[in-house]
Protein backbone atom coordinates (compact mmCIF):
# COMPACT_ATOMS: atom_id res chain seq x y z
CA UNK A 1 0.00 0.00 0.00
CA UNK A 2 1.71 3.16 -0.87
CA UNK A 3 2.61 5.94 1.80
CA UNK A 4 0.23 9.03 2.73
CA UNK A 5 1.21 12.02 1.27
CA UNK A 6 -0.27 14.93 3.47
CA UNK A 7 0.52 18.56 2.33
CA UNK A 8 -0.53 21.87 4.24
CA UNK A 9 -2.79 19.66 6.63
CA UNK A 10 -4.59 17.85 3.80
CA UNK A 11 -4.58 14.17 2.78
CA UNK A 12 -4.54 13.00 -0.92
CA UNK A 13 -4.72 9.50 -1.51
CA UNK A 14 -3.55 6.79 -4.06
CA UNK A 15 -5.26 7.19 -7.44
CA UNK A 16 -6.18 10.85 -6.49
CA UNK A 17 -5.11 14.27 -7.93
CA UNK A 18 -4.73 17.61 -6.39
CA UNK A 19 -3.76 21.16 -6.18
CA UNK A 20 -3.09 22.22 -2.72
CA UNK A 21 -1.04 25.44 -1.44
CA UNK A 22 2.42 24.95 0.52
CA UNK A 23 0.68 27.37 3.47
CA UNK A 24 -0.30 30.77 2.77
CA UNK A 25 1.67 34.11 2.97
CA UNK A 26 0.24 37.59 3.52
CA UNK A 27 1.57 40.41 1.89
CA UNK A 28 1.88 44.33 2.57
CA UNK A 29 -1.21 44.81 0.71
CA UNK A 30 -3.20 42.39 1.94
CA UNK A 31 -2.40 40.30 -0.59
CA UNK A 32 -2.71 36.53 0.20
CA UNK A 33 -0.14 34.72 -1.97
CA UNK A 34 -0.33 31.02 -2.26
CA UNK A 35 2.63 28.79 -3.39
CA UNK A 36 0.48 25.57 -5.32
CA UNK A 37 1.82 22.35 -5.38
CA UNK A 38 0.41 20.02 -7.89
CA UNK A 39 0.23 16.34 -6.72
CA UNK A 40 -0.33 13.22 -8.80
CA UNK A 41 -0.92 9.80 -7.36
CA UNK A 42 -1.31 6.23 -8.51
CA UNK A 43 -2.85 3.64 -6.76
CA UNK A 44 0.57 1.28 -6.89
CA UNK A 45 3.32 2.37 -4.85
CA UNK A 46 6.46 3.65 -6.45
CA UNK A 47 8.66 6.48 -6.18
CA UNK A 48 7.56 10.11 -5.16
CA UNK A 49 9.66 12.51 -7.30
CA UNK A 50 9.58 16.21 -6.59
CA UNK A 51 9.77 18.56 -9.95
CA UNK A 52 10.58 22.06 -9.01
CA UNK A 53 11.12 25.29 -11.10
CA UNK A 54 11.35 28.93 -10.23
CA UNK A 55 13.32 28.80 -6.79
CA UNK A 56 14.67 31.80 -8.75
CA UNK A 57 11.69 34.13 -10.05
CA UNK A 58 13.48 35.14 -13.42
CA UNK A 59 14.24 31.53 -14.44
CA UNK A 60 11.51 31.37 -17.13
CA UNK A 61 13.42 27.89 -18.66
CA UNK A 62 12.47 25.97 -15.36
CA UNK A 63 8.88 27.23 -15.04
CA UNK A 64 8.27 26.32 -18.81
CA UNK A 65 9.31 23.16 -18.24
CA UNK A 66 7.45 22.36 -15.57
CA UNK A 67 4.30 23.93 -16.98
CA UNK A 68 4.08 22.04 -20.09
CA UNK A 69 5.27 18.42 -18.01
CA UNK A 70 1.79 19.30 -16.55
CA UNK A 71 -0.24 20.50 -19.75
CA UNK A 72 1.01 17.19 -21.11
CA UNK A 73 -0.92 15.16 -18.86
CA UNK A 74 1.38 12.81 -18.46
CA UNK A 75 1.16 12.50 -14.20
CA UNK A 76 -2.32 11.75 -14.93
CA UNK A 77 -1.13 8.16 -15.99
CA UNK A 78 1.60 7.10 -13.69
CA UNK A 79 1.95 3.60 -13.62
CA UNK A 80 3.30 3.43 -10.24
CA UNK A 81 4.37 6.08 -7.75
CA UNK A 82 3.10 9.77 -7.20
CA UNK A 83 4.43 13.08 -8.60
CA UNK A 84 4.33 16.62 -6.56
CA UNK A 85 5.05 19.49 -9.24
CA UNK A 86 5.91 22.99 -8.16
CA UNK A 87 6.07 25.17 -11.21
CA UNK A 88 6.80 28.42 -9.40
CA UNK A 89 8.33 28.74 -5.67
CA UNK A 90 9.45 32.20 -5.78
CA UNK A 91 5.65 33.42 -6.47
CA UNK A 92 6.87 37.13 -5.48
CA UNK A 93 9.78 37.44 -7.55
CA UNK A 94 8.08 35.68 -10.43
CA UNK A 95 5.78 38.56 -10.62
CA UNK A 96 8.69 41.22 -10.16
CA UNK A 97 10.62 39.75 -13.19
CA UNK A 98 13.62 39.18 -10.38
CA UNK A 99 16.18 36.94 -9.62
CA UNK A 100 15.79 37.01 -5.77
CA UNK A 101 13.29 38.25 -3.23
CA UNK A 102 11.82 42.21 -2.28
CA UNK A 103 14.66 41.89 0.83
CA UNK A 104 17.08 41.30 -1.62
CA UNK A 105 17.69 37.36 -0.38
CA UNK A 106 18.03 34.29 -2.77
CA UNK A 107 15.75 31.91 -1.93
CA UNK A 108 18.00 29.06 -2.43
CA UNK A 109 20.32 30.09 0.24
CA UNK A 110 17.58 30.35 2.69
CA UNK A 111 17.34 26.34 3.51
CA UNK A 112 16.74 25.02 5.90
CA UNK A 113 14.67 28.52 6.98
CA UNK A 114 13.03 29.18 9.97
CA UNK A 115 8.91 29.52 10.81
CA UNK A 116 9.39 33.17 12.21
CA UNK A 117 12.25 34.05 9.55
CA UNK A 118 12.11 36.47 7.08
CA UNK A 119 9.65 35.55 3.69
CA UNK A 120 12.58 33.78 2.56
CA UNK A 121 13.18 31.82 5.52
CA UNK A 122 9.60 30.82 5.87
CA UNK A 123 8.87 29.33 2.49
CA UNK A 124 12.31 27.43 2.96
CA UNK A 125 10.96 26.13 6.50
CA UNK A 126 7.51 25.32 4.81
CA UNK A 127 9.23 23.04 1.97
CA UNK A 128 11.30 21.40 4.30
CA UNK A 129 8.45 20.34 7.16
CA UNK A 130 5.52 19.95 4.29
CA UNK A 131 7.20 18.65 0.91
CA UNK A 132 10.88 17.12 1.36
CA UNK A 133 9.71 14.58 3.86
CA UNK A 134 6.93 12.88 1.47
CA UNK A 135 9.16 12.63 -1.07
CA UNK A 136 12.39 10.17 -2.51
CA UNK A 137 14.26 12.41 -4.97
CA UNK A 138 13.82 15.09 -6.80
CA UNK A 139 14.52 17.68 -9.86
CA UNK A 140 15.25 21.36 -9.41
CA UNK A 141 14.83 23.01 -12.57
CA UNK A 142 17.30 26.65 -12.97
CA UNK A 143 18.29 28.61 -15.71
CA UNK A 144 21.37 30.87 -16.36
CA UNK A 145 21.79 34.39 -15.71
CA UNK A 146 20.93 37.10 -17.58
CA UNK A 147 24.76 37.32 -19.24
CA UNK A 148 25.35 33.37 -19.22
CA UNK A 149 23.55 31.05 -21.14
CA UNK A 150 23.90 27.59 -20.38
CA UNK A 151 23.86 24.63 -22.31
CA UNK A 152 21.40 21.95 -21.08
CA UNK A 153 23.33 20.17 -17.77
CA UNK A 154 22.13 18.15 -14.89
CA UNK A 155 24.43 19.36 -11.92
CA UNK A 156 25.25 16.30 -9.11
CA UNK A 157 27.75 14.93 -6.54
CA UNK A 158 29.99 12.50 -8.31
CA UNK A 159 30.77 10.90 -4.92
CA UNK A 160 27.31 9.78 -4.17
CA UNK A 161 26.83 6.75 -6.71
CA UNK A 162 23.21 7.25 -5.92
CA UNK A 163 23.22 11.05 -7.35
CA UNK A 164 25.01 10.15 -10.43
CA UNK A 165 22.98 7.07 -11.16
CA UNK A 166 19.70 9.09 -11.01
CA UNK A 167 21.50 11.81 -13.50
CA UNK A 168 21.99 9.35 -15.57
CA UNK A 169 18.32 8.15 -15.70
CA UNK A 170 17.68 11.54 -16.85
CA UNK A 171 20.20 11.88 -19.64
CA UNK A 172 21.16 15.16 -19.98
CA UNK A 173 23.83 16.84 -23.01
CA UNK A 174 26.01 17.33 -19.99
CA UNK A 175 26.00 15.95 -16.68
CA UNK A 176 28.64 18.44 -14.57
CA UNK A 177 30.28 17.17 -10.94
CA UNK A 178 28.63 19.92 -8.70
CA UNK A 179 29.58 19.96 -5.09
CA UNK A 180 26.67 21.06 -2.51
CA UNK A 181 26.29 24.79 -1.37
CA UNK A 182 25.16 25.60 2.22
CA UNK A 183 21.84 26.65 2.69
CA UNK A 184 20.40 25.47 -0.98
CA UNK A 185 17.27 23.43 -0.88
CA UNK A 186 19.95 20.71 -2.54
CA UNK A 187 22.11 20.52 0.21
CA UNK A 188 19.71 20.75 3.12
CA UNK A 189 17.53 17.59 1.23
CA UNK A 190 20.53 15.97 0.98
CA UNK A 191 21.61 16.00 4.41
CA UNK A 192 16.96 14.16 5.00
CA UNK A 193 18.45 11.35 2.54
CA UNK A 194 16.79 13.02 -0.36
CA UNK A 195 18.75 13.16 -3.50
CA UNK A 196 17.81 16.34 -5.25
CA UNK A 197 19.31 17.17 -9.22
CA UNK A 198 19.58 20.11 -10.32
CA UNK A 199 18.95 20.95 -14.13
CA UNK A 200 20.62 24.40 -15.83
CA UNK A 201 19.60 25.76 -18.94
CA UNK A 202 19.56 29.04 -21.05
CA UNK A 203 19.02 32.25 -19.80
CA UNK A 204 16.97 34.24 -17.43
CA UNK A 205 13.89 36.14 -18.82
CA UNK A 206 14.64 34.14 -22.55
CA UNK A 207 12.62 31.18 -23.67
CA UNK A 208 15.22 28.81 -24.95
CA UNK A 209 13.44 25.71 -26.98
CA UNK A 210 16.66 23.55 -26.42
CA UNK A 211 16.63 24.00 -22.60
CA UNK A 212 13.14 23.60 -22.53
CA UNK A 213 12.92 20.20 -25.18
CA UNK A 214 15.99 18.68 -23.09
CA UNK A 215 14.47 19.45 -19.56
CA UNK A 216 10.86 17.75 -20.69
CA UNK A 217 12.42 14.83 -22.41
CA UNK A 218 15.32 14.48 -19.66
CA UNK A 219 12.54 14.39 -16.88
CA UNK A 220 10.11 12.03 -18.75
CA UNK A 221 13.44 9.41 -19.67
CA UNK A 222 14.40 9.01 -15.70
CA UNK A 223 10.66 8.67 -15.12
CA UNK A 224 9.93 6.23 -18.09
CA UNK A 225 13.49 4.39 -16.72
CA UNK A 226 12.13 4.24 -13.52
CA UNK A 227 8.68 2.41 -14.86
CA UNK A 228 6.65 5.64 -13.86
CA UNK A 229 5.06 6.42 -16.90
CA UNK A 230 4.96 4.54 -20.48
CA UNK A 231 6.20 6.93 -23.16
CA UNK A 232 8.17 7.47 -26.30
CA UNK A 233 11.44 9.65 -25.33
CA UNK A 234 13.92 9.91 -27.79
CA UNK A 235 18.00 8.86 -26.49
CA UNK A 236 20.07 11.69 -25.54
CA UNK A 237 24.00 10.96 -25.89
CA UNK A 238 25.58 12.15 -22.64
CA UNK A 239 28.84 13.80 -21.58
CA UNK A 240 29.61 13.10 -18.26
CA UNK A 241 31.92 16.19 -17.81
CA UNK A 242 34.98 15.74 -14.57
CA UNK A 243 35.83 19.18 -14.98
CA UNK A 244 34.82 22.13 -15.81
CA UNK A 245 37.20 25.90 -16.19
CA UNK A 246 36.05 29.69 -17.02
CA UNK A 247 37.95 31.25 -19.60
CA UNK A 248 38.63 34.87 -18.18
CA UNK A 249 38.66 38.31 -19.90
CA UNK A 250 42.24 39.18 -19.84
CA UNK A 251 41.39 42.72 -20.59
CA UNK A 252 38.41 45.07 -20.22
CA UNK A 253 36.73 45.66 -23.75
CA UNK A 254 34.21 44.22 -25.93
CA UNK A 255 34.37 40.62 -26.47
CA UNK A 256 33.04 38.40 -29.10
CA UNK A 257 33.20 34.71 -30.20
CA UNK A 258 31.52 32.81 -33.34
CA UNK A 259 31.19 29.15 -31.47
CA UNK A 260 28.13 27.20 -30.53
CA UNK A 261 27.44 26.48 -27.28
CA UNK A 262 27.62 22.87 -26.34
CA UNK A 263 30.10 22.66 -29.45
CA UNK A 264 33.54 20.47 -28.98
CA UNK A 265 36.70 22.66 -28.80
CA UNK A 266 40.35 22.27 -29.27
CA UNK A 267 43.07 23.06 -27.02
CA UNK A 268 44.97 26.14 -28.08
CA UNK A 269 41.78 26.87 -30.49
CA UNK A 270 40.69 30.52 -31.59
CA UNK A 271 37.61 30.47 -29.47
CA UNK A 272 36.70 34.30 -29.59
CA UNK A 273 38.39 37.85 -29.74
CA UNK A 274 38.69 40.81 -27.24
CA UNK A 275 38.93 44.79 -28.26
CA UNK A 276 39.09 48.14 -27.73
CA UNK A 277 36.10 49.71 -28.51
CA UNK A 278 38.36 52.19 -30.59
CA UNK A 279 39.57 49.73 -33.36
CA UNK A 280 43.10 50.09 -31.90
CA UNK A 281 44.05 46.68 -30.06
CA UNK A 282 42.51 43.25 -30.73
CA UNK A 283 43.25 39.86 -28.98
CA UNK A 284 42.64 36.43 -29.39
CA UNK A 285 41.21 33.59 -26.62
CA UNK A 286 42.38 30.65 -26.81
CA UNK A 287 41.23 27.31 -25.61
CA UNK A 288 43.11 26.36 -22.51
CA UNK A 289 41.57 22.64 -22.76
CA UNK A 290 39.89 20.30 -24.96
CA UNK A 291 36.37 20.43 -24.05
CA UNK A 292 32.88 21.03 -24.50
CA UNK A 293 31.37 24.69 -24.46
CA UNK A 294 28.74 24.16 -21.57
CA UNK A 295 27.80 28.60 -20.94
CA UNK A 296 28.36 31.65 -22.83
CA UNK A 297 28.30 34.78 -21.94
CA UNK A 298 26.35 36.76 -24.30
CA UNK A 299 26.88 40.17 -22.66
CA UNK A 300 29.30 42.15 -25.29
CA UNK A 301 31.02 44.80 -22.81
CA UNK A 302 33.21 43.17 -20.55
CA UNK A 303 35.42 43.51 -17.86
CA UNK A 304 39.02 42.14 -16.71
CA UNK A 305 38.50 39.28 -15.44
CA UNK A 306 34.78 38.51 -16.29
CA UNK A 307 34.20 35.11 -16.99
CA UNK A 308 33.83 34.60 -20.63
CA UNK A 309 32.90 30.63 -22.13
CA UNK A 310 32.55 27.80 -19.61
CA UNK A 311 34.37 24.63 -20.93
CA UNK A 312 33.63 20.66 -19.82
CA UNK A 313 35.89 18.04 -19.79
CA UNK A 314 35.01 14.61 -20.04
ZN1 LIG B 1 18.54 29.44 -10.29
Amino acid sequence: MPKEIVINNQVIKPGKEAEVNLNLYRLPTRTIMEIPVHVFRSMEDGPVLLLTAGLHGDETNGIEIVRQLLRGGYFSKLKKGSVLAMPIINIISFLNHSRDLPDGKDLNRCFPGSQSGSLGSRIAYDMMKEIIPQIDFGVDFHTGGAKINNYPQLRCVFSDNKNLELAKLFGSPFILDAPYREKTLRHEAAKKGKEILVYEAGESMRFNKTAITEGINGCLRMMKNLGMIDVEVPECETKVLNDTTWVRADMSGLFRTTKKYGSLIKKNEVIGTLSDPYGEIEEQLKAPETGYIIGINNQPVVNEGDALIHIGME
